[in-house]
């Protein structure tokens, strides 16, 4: 028989996390009515202190606080204004996350191909 499934660690959470993450950025709506947009910065805020792997989150919610990073619904440009442009905060999320852990850094522009439509030439038929 199969071992039992064990709880996740730091690692194996994270990647289950980012699935998450990523797959909500990626069917947020093109253009963002102001409800979402407020909906959304609600729940990454509670997401940021509720995170179960407690220096994560901290150190996530420091990035968050940066003015450059904040989620401020209804900006004329803002992060929340819709799918492009939250990808692409979340794409820079994750990446801070994998200069910090010595990863390489993702490429942002290939975020819909990851995370949307599956890669060019078809890996995810
Ligand atoms: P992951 O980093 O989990 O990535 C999964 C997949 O996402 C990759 O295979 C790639 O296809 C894709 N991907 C990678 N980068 C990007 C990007 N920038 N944009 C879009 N897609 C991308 N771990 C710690 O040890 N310390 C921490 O402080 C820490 N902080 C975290 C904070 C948050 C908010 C989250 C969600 C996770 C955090 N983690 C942290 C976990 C860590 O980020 C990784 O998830 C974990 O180390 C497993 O890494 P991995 O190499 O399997 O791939």
């Amino acid at each position: 028989s199969l071992p039992p499934d064990c709880p996740p660690d730091a690692e194996a959470l994270g990647r289950s996390t980012w699935t998450l993450l990523h797959t909500i950025a990626a069917t947020y709506p093109t253009a963002a009515p102001p409800e979402k947009q407020a909906e959304m910065k609600t729940f990454m805020n509670i997401f940021s202190r509720i995170y179960p792997c407690w220096v994560c989150a901290e150190d996530f919610q420091r990035w968050m606080e940066r003015p450059e990073n904040k989620l401020v619904p209804g900006q004329e440009g803002g992060h929340l204004g819709g799918r492009f442009s939250f990808g692409q905060w979340m794409c820079g999320a994750h990446n801070e996350v994998n200069r910090k852990l010595g990863k390489s850094e993702f490429d942002c522009r290939r975020y819909e191909e990851r995370w949307r439509t599956g890669w060019a030439g078809g890996r995810c038929d």
